[in-house]
């Protein structure tokens, strides 16, 4: 439990799985945690809940993601009842951006007899869920049922709606009791080397958003086209990089590179997701890194240009310094290169909004224990206030931040308990 970070009760959900209890050991884990079925895929359990199980000493731990999802998949599947609605409170909350960490605050304000609205940029409710995380890992389907779980709440979406264009945090603030931004960190990163700009050369973003959001996948029955190489380089090792170029393969690549400038040890993926990639026949190329990406006389990629690292004392991160081997330049031919190094916060409602705190990252300044920012009657959780996170982690946030919008909006007194940090 301690490993959880939203303290699922995990010993007395898996009591009631082994009475064959899966109704209530799903309605036990919803007290904690409201979308089970995309934690118990997603989440990074090996460094979370399982790297505490007792058993995990000396065995296998127990495999705790994997009974989560089997019971929200029961329970979705025999049909979950819609707990009974308190009155009506007369109060209106808007939310800002449908990821984990909006939907979350949405859902348990809307469960507290609030009148919700989430605006989203995207034509899709889901963040990260729908347009980064592929179909393989995390079916649509489930991310659908806990949106329209959330709709029959009496929560309500609107679609292709950007805070900060549409409408300002000031003008919602006009019409709303108090907001919630979450709004992620879904501006890519890219490096500054020579032939960033060629054709076909994706941010990760833009590539999986193509093909998971916009059905790439099914040009021109979809109008958005997607490349479809026979070798693919993708620059970076965390989970994004992974599903990048699992991606790749299931579009047809012959070849999937990962090119990462440390070793393995150091990869930022969950274990699983490396694993997975092996298997799949992704191949790596650790301590290496791009120099520049060469095109041909259309300006089409046509390969990239590499150097060897080897490894020295660790640097401020405290991981090992990866240090360049002269003389160790190489070509790879490829089509296409995918740069999944990382994102940043999307400034647009930082700089439509004068008086909101913003770090030197970008990030909304936010207390982390209550969601509150500099900001009266407003309040951020997720990747915008934390910097790109995982999913339980902004479904934490969104939980606290309804909490304390709760107490504000009601006028009830927060207790030390609630601001502590
Ligand atoms: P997001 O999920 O980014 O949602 C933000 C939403 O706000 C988006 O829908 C966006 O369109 C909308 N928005 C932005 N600006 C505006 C605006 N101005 N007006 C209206 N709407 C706006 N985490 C894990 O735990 N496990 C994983 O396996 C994992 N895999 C990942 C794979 C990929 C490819 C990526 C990109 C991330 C992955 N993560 C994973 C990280 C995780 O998905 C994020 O930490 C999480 O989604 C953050 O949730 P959020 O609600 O803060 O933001
Ligand atoms: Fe483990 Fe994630 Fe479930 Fe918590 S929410 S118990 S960390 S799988």
């Amino acid at each position: 439990v301690k490993g959880c970070p939203v303290e699922v009760p995990i010993r007395d959900f898996i009591k009631l799985i082994t009475e064959y209890k899966f109704m209530e050991a799903a309605a036990l884990i919803k007290t904690k945690n409201s979308l089970p079925a995309v934690t118990g895929r997603v989440c990074p359990q090996e460094t979370q809940c399982e790297a505490r199980c007792t058993l995990g000493r000396r065995y296998q731990p127990v495999a705790i993601g994997n009974l989560e999802r089997f019971v929200a998949d029961y329970a979705r599947e025999h049909g979950e009842e819609i707990p009974e609605l308190p009155p009506k409170t007369g109060k209106k909350v808007a939310i800002v951006g449908s990821g984990p960490a909006g939907l979350t605050c949405a859902g348990d304000l809307a469960l507290l007899g609030h009148e919700v609205v989430v605006y989203e940029a995207l034509h899709k409710p889901g963040g990260v869920l729908v347009y980064g995380i592929p179909e393989f890992r995390l079916p649509k389907d489930i991310v659908q049922y806990e949106i329209d779980y959330l709709k029959k709440l009496g929560v309500k979406i609107h679609l292709n709606f950007i805070v900060g264009r549409n409408k300002t945090i000031d003008e919602l603030l006009e019409e709303y009791d108090a907001v919630f931004i979450g709004t992620g960190a879904g501006a890519p990163r890219l490096l500054n080397i020579p032939g960033i700009n060629l054709v076909n050369v994706y941010s990760a973003n833009e590539y999986l958003t193509r093909v998971n959001l916009l059905k790439g996948y099914k040009f021109p029955e979809y109008k958005t086209p997607i490349k479809r190489a026979k070798t693919v380089v993708v620059i970076g090792a965390g989970n994004v990089a992974m599903d990048s170029a699992r991606t790749a393969k299931r579009l047809g690549a012959e070849k999937s590179i990962i090119i990462y400038r440390r070793s393995r040890k150091e990869c930022p993926a969950r274990a699983e997701e490396v694993h997975h990639a092996e298997e799949e026949g992704i191949e790596f190329r650790f301590l290496t890194n791009p120099v520049r990406i060469i095109g041909d006389e259309l300006g089409k990629v046509k390969a990239i240009e590499c150097l060897k690292y080897e490894l020295g004392e660790p640097d401020e991160s405290g991981r090992a310094r990866p240090i360049p081997i002269p003389g160790s330049e190489h070509i790879i031919e490829c089509e296409l290169v995918i740069v999944a190094i990382g994102n940043n916060p999307n400034p647009i409602i930082p700089s439509t909004t004068p008086d909101l705190e913003v770090s030197k990252w970008g990030t909304i300044v936010t207390d982390l224990k209550t969601g509150k920012t500099s900001k009266d009657r407003v309040y951020a959780g997720g990747d915008i206030a934390t910097g790109a996170a995982t999913v339980i982690a902004a479904m934490g946030a969104g939980k606290r931040a309804a909490k304390t919008i709760h107490k504000q909006i009601m006028g009830i007194e927060e207790t030390e308990e609630d601001t502590s940090a």
